[in-house]
């Protein structure tokens, strides 16, 4: 699954050649990031987490956030499929009403009102998804990742009914010939899988940031060691008012929302 045959490589080559020609400026700094290899000490940490500043999303990148999604999506061979039943994402936008559901009331300040925000697994602390996973193709590392291991998903998509955040998403189709191109560092899925944001678990590895946090030209990602309390994620979390989705749920997002 993670391996291509030589047929399909060379097809996808030929794809990725005829796509130079139509890039744009995200689509080029995506390009970019993904040629940037890392090659430093692994990044360690107790608790991975990731507040996302949405004042300075919204500031200069009027909340599209294009980079950190095609560079997410491009690193990790997510397909680009159109029709919305059968799309499969990592890191998107959704109007704050249906991001904070709970939250949703007449009078919501103005300059929030159907504001976009950016959502991805939260890698809660408590994760429902890994819980009923029959085959553990869900887990929770050590440092907070709630990772997958796609060899052992079976497609029963208990994990999808099971987080409340609609995270996952399920390849209803064969993703591989879908791949605007194809990034051969980083394993593709097949049909009936489900998968999900990883936290760029392989990037932490190689000593980098996760590649949205890099890709962000605003700097409104940021990640870090929640039990480091000299982090920058502890120092905003001390000093700014900060979100996180549905947490009378009791899953622990370990996303955050600075407003
Ligand atoms: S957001 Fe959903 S997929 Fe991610 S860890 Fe929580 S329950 Fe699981
Ligand atoms: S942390 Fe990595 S996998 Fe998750 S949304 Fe960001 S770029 Fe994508």
């Amino acid at each position: 699954m993670s391996k291509m045959d030589r047929r399909s490589f060379l097809r996808f080559g030929g794809l990725c050649v005829l796509g130079l020609g139509v890039l744009s400026g995200a689509e080029v700094l995506a390009e970019k990031q993904l040629k940037a290899a890392p090659a430093s000490p692994a990044l360690v940490g107790k608790k991975w987490a990731m507040v996302i500043d949405m004042k300075k999303c919204w500031e200069a990148g009027k909340g599209e956030c294009r980079d950190c999604i095609l560079a997410c999506h491009r690193a990790h061979n997510v397909p680009d499929i159109a029709n919305p039943k059968e799309e499969v994402k990592w890191i998107w936008t959704e109007p704050y009403e249906e991001v904070f559901l709970d939250q949703k009331q007449e009078y919501t300040a103005e300059g929030i009102q159907g504001k976009p925000f950016l959502v991805l697994c939260n890698h809660c602390d408590n994760p429902p998804c890994a819980r009923v996973c029959p085959t553990k193709a869900t887990f929770k590392r050590e440092d907070g990742i709630v990772m997958m291991d796609y060899h052992r998903c079976i497609g029963c998509r208990f994990c999808m009914a099971a987080c409340p955040f609609g995270a996952r998403s399920f390849n209803f189709r064969d993703p591989r010939p879908l791949l605007p191109k194809l990034n051969p560092d980083f394993p593709t899925r097949e049909m009936g899988v489900v998968e999900k944001c990883n936290f760029c678990a392989e990037r932490l590895e190689a000593g980098a940031l996760p590649l949205c946090v890099e890709a962000c030209r605003q700097g409104a990602l940021v990640f870090g060691d929640l039990e480091d309390g000299n982090s920058e994620v502890r120092t905003i979390l001390r000093s700014r008012f900060t979100m996180r989705r549905r947490p009378e749920l009791g899953t622990g997002p370990n996303v955050y929302y600075a407003i």
